[in-house]
């Protein structure tokens, strides 16, 4: 097997143990176990021999603007190994109405609801199932409810790898219709989230199944930095590359918290940016939580290394966890960028989903809306200003949840209002 180019291994946040790019993707030996405190492994970068062969001009202009572009940056061998469904790009936009509704002179809104399965998950099952077929592995697998196993269920029938997902007997039917329209096989197991989570650890280790998990897989975060990368390469193209940089940082950018895997990820895409000398700093990144899952926050602001589990119950499900499976990377993040956690309540997250529809064009499911009420919240707080710029990520599409988007619609007063076929009954409905 051959190794991607670049990577030079993966080391333990826990211990500081060093494994070669070669190792498993399993967590460190050090603690096993895939609970808060895992043995987390991150990967390291050759970023000198990176800086003398790639030139960021080139990837800027790759004719393909898709993931693949970052290549040398992903944990693959081989650009050819990525499935053939385009992951990205996904759009950025100059919000002005929405910004200006808010006082934001810069807000850009970057929507990964638009990815194959329709949400950011597809940035890390892309990888996972390159990796699954660079290694020879028969089948993908995870145990998950929602968007990683729709995204993994996305990429693996993408190259005809079969899918076996677990999920908890409770799963609601429509996330399940998503997996199995993709022809995943799933379980429904007899237990709670935690027990489906057990038996696919078990599953993988006894059939030699590539494992997606989040907060086992040490190469999911690699995945999901292809959204900083692309956004700070889209940034750069809509400033109009006035300083002649491919790409570019925000001052600020927003990004919803369950398992801690993608703010992870969004940080270390701009981290290896800023060690390539591609940009000049790194953005304050500000994770967002719900008050009613906000075990990653409460540890933050504790000063904790590892968060403290809690009874998660919000509303938002993708991010709706109570013990954070990727907490170091996350904790990583907030702290190393100078950004911070921020707590919504659920009612300002459904809130948020309409003025982002209305104002920024996304269609977001409660998770991916909460980014922006953290956004606003951040902005009475004073920890952005006015004419900072900040880029809002929306992590799912609305229609993952539409229940949802009913309910903020029914909240706001609104509804179809019925009335007989003709102009009459309108003209008296419109009075006019
Ligand atoms: C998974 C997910 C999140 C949270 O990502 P973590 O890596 O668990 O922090 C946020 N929003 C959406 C839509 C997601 O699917
Ligand atoms: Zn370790």
């Amino acid at each position: 097997m051959t190794l991607p180019p670049f990577l030079t291994g993966l080391r333990c946040m826990c211990c500081g143990a060093f494994y070669p790019p070669n190792a498993p993707d399993a967590p460190c030996a050090c603690r096993p176990n895939t609970g808060s405190d895992a043995g987390t492994l991150d990967a390291e970068w050759d970023y000198t021999r990176l800086r003398a062969t790639i030139d960021p001009a080139t990837i800027a202009a790759d004719p393909d603007p898709s993931i693949g572009r970052f290549w040398p940056l992903l944990p693959i061998s081989e650009r050819a190994h990525l499935p053939p469904l385009a992951v990205g790009p996904t759009p950025l936009t100059h919000a002005r109405r929405l910004g200006d509704s808010a006082g934001m002179a810069a807000l850009y809104l970057k929507d990964d609801g638009r990815l194959p399965s329709a949400s950011l998950k597809d940035r890390a099952s892309a990888i996972a199932v390159a990796r699954a077929i660079e290694q020879g592995a028969p089948v993908v697998a995870a145990a998950s409810t929602g968007n990683a196993a729709a995204a993994l269920a996305t990429q693996a029938a993408a190259v005809g790898l079969p899918a076996i997902i677990f999920v908890p007997k409770t799963a609601p039917a429509a996330k399940v219709a998503q997996l199995l329209t993709f022809g995943a096989t799933v379980f429904a197991v007899e237990g709670s989230y935690d027990d489906a989570f057990d038996l696919c650890q078990e599953a993988c280790r006894s059939f030699g199944w590539y494992n997606r998990n989040t907060g086992y897989n040490p190469h999911m975060s690699e995945g999901k930095k292809t959204v900083s990368l692309e956004l700070a390469l889209q940034l750069a193209a809509l400033r109009g590359r006035a300083s002649g940089a491919p790409f570019a940082a925000p001052d600020a950018l927003f990004v919803s918290v369950g398992d801690g895997c993608i703010v992870g990820g969004v940080y270390k895409g701009f981290y290896d940016l800023l060690q390539l000398g591609w940009i000049a700093q790194m953005p304050r990144i500000y994770g967002v939580q719900s008050t009613l899952s906000a075990a990653l926050a409460d540890a933050w602001r504790a000063g904790a290394k590892v968060p403290t589990p809690v009874n998660a119950r919000t509303r938002a499900d993708s991010i709706s966890v109570d013990a954070p499976r990727d907490a170091r990377k996350a904790l990583r993040a907030i702290r190393a960028s100078g950004g911070a956690f921020v707590v919504v309540e659920d009612e300002a997250i459904l809130q948020a989903i309409l003025p982002l529809a209305r104002l920024g064009g996304v269609f977001a499911e409660p998770a991916g809306a909460a980014a922006w009420a953290g956004a606003q919240a951040a902005l009475r707080d004073g920890l952005i200003s006015a004419g900072e710029t900040v880029v809002v990520i929306n992590t799912g599409s609305g229609l993952k949840d539409v229940p949802a988007a009913m309910q903020a619609v029914a909240a706001d007063g609104g509804g179809a209002q019925l009335i007989a076929p003709t102009l009459d009954a309108l003209r008296a409905a419109l009075k006019i």
